[in-house]
């Protein structure tokens, strides 16, 4: 988006975007920011709608819902390192291209060449005519080859350049899945998974489960220690998620202070264990600032659980997790509830 009004103007939409950022409890990150700065310009209409829709019907606005309106919205990421790479590879193709009909256009000749020496031999009489043909036929085809090891060695610098861009398609590809704070795996990549995990439960009537976890009362942490303070306890929350799954579960950050972990061929039961671990390491970890020494206190998390139903969608599952996870909120907090088809059982060991 390009951002070209005049310093009143601009002046004028920073404080209306800070007084939406105010009335929606929002901190002033920069997607927040963003978000709310391109409404209040009145640049993005389609951003416009789609957040106007959401007022009308009381839908909240939380900075994870921001976040999605930002992919949805503003973020051109994906396209811009799409279109960088496909400007790459159409160069290569048109190289590629040049090189086959520069060779093609080789071989004619060649053939030509060939075709009139067919026509000579027709009138031959005396062996120095012989000799000559042998000597231009030997010619020819030293050309033929040349023109073949050409290609050969233009052929695999290309194949080099192509794997160069896989390369970077792959790295490119890795980064769009990737939360930049945290380093696990963003919304995106989770929502990757849950399909592959989905054909395989499909496949395989294998089950897979899912949690939702919700760090409690962050935006205190945010309001007393700072958004950096914040920030490096999102990483290391995240940290302890990573350490407590397995090489092929999924811990990801769904967006702000929420997450999920993905587990494959895992019920409800063996997701349970796993939330409780979690909650065990957080139940003893006192979090402080290393530079200051300053004491933060105990971090803990409300946790949704739920088991992939057949025919469900990702989102339908993730939905569930979400639901427990808010029953874990308003019975509590610092607990683990279990989405479960007959009933809503809430469990903690407090
Ligand atoms: P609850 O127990 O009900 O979950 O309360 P909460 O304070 O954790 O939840 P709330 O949704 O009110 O606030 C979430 C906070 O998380 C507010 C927002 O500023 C903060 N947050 C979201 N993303 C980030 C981030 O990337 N860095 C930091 N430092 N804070 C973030
Ligand atoms: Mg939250
Ligand atoms: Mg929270």
């Amino acid at each position: 988006m390009n951002y070209s009004e005049s310093p009143p103007q601009a002046g004028e939409f920073l404080r209306l975007t800070l007084g939406f950022l105010a009335k929606h409890n929002l901190s002033a990150t920069p997607v927040n920011y963003t978000v709310w700065y391109e409404y209040a310009s009145g640049k993005n209409p389609k951003l416009i709608q789609a957040i106007n829709q959401m007022l009308e019907n009381k839908l909240p606005l939380s900075s994870n819902h921001v976040e999605a309106l930002y992919q949805k919205f503003i973020s051109d990421g994906d396209r811009m390192v799409i279109s960088r790479l496909l400007t790459k590879l159409n160069l290569m193709l048109r190289e590629i291209t040049s090189h086959v009909l520069e060779t093609e256009g080789d071989l004619s000749a060649h053939g030509q060449a060939l075709d009139k020496l067919a026509d000579q031999m027709k009138g031959i009489h005396d062996f120095d005519d012989v000799k000559n043909i042998i000597d231009e036929m030997l010619d020819t085809t030293k050309a033929i080859i040349q023109s073949g090891s050409r290609l050969q060695t233009r052929m695999k610098v290309s194949s080099e350049d192509l794997k160069q861009l896989h390369k970077e398609l792959e790295i490119s590809q890795k980064e769009a899945r990737t939360d930049a704070l945290t380093g696990l795996t963003n919304r995106r990549g989770l929502e990757r998974r849950l399909e592959i995990e989905r054909i395989r439960a499909r496949q395989n009537n294998a089950p897979f489960s899912v949690i939702m976890l919700d760090i409690d009362h962050f935006k205190a942490v945010n309001d007393t220690f700072g958004h950096l303070v914040g920030d490096s306890l999102l990483k290391g929350f995240a940290a302890i998620l990573s350490s407590q799954v397995r090489r092929n579960d999924l811990a990801a950050r769904y967006g702000g202070e929420e997450f999920v972990i993905l587990l494959p061929e895992t019920t409800v039961e063996g997701a349970y264990v796993v939330s409780e671990k979690i909650r065990n390491i957080l139940c003893k970890k006192e979090w402080g600032i290393k530079e200051s020494g300053k004491r933060i206190g105990q971090i803990k998390a409300s946790m949704g659980i739920a088991q992939y139903k057949l025919n469900e969608t990702g989102n339908q599952v993730i939905t569930r997790a979400d639901e427990a996870m808010y029953h874990a909120k308003s019975t509590g907090r610092d607990r683990i509830v279990i989405h479960s088809d007959l009933r809503m059982h809430s469990t903690s060991t407090n």
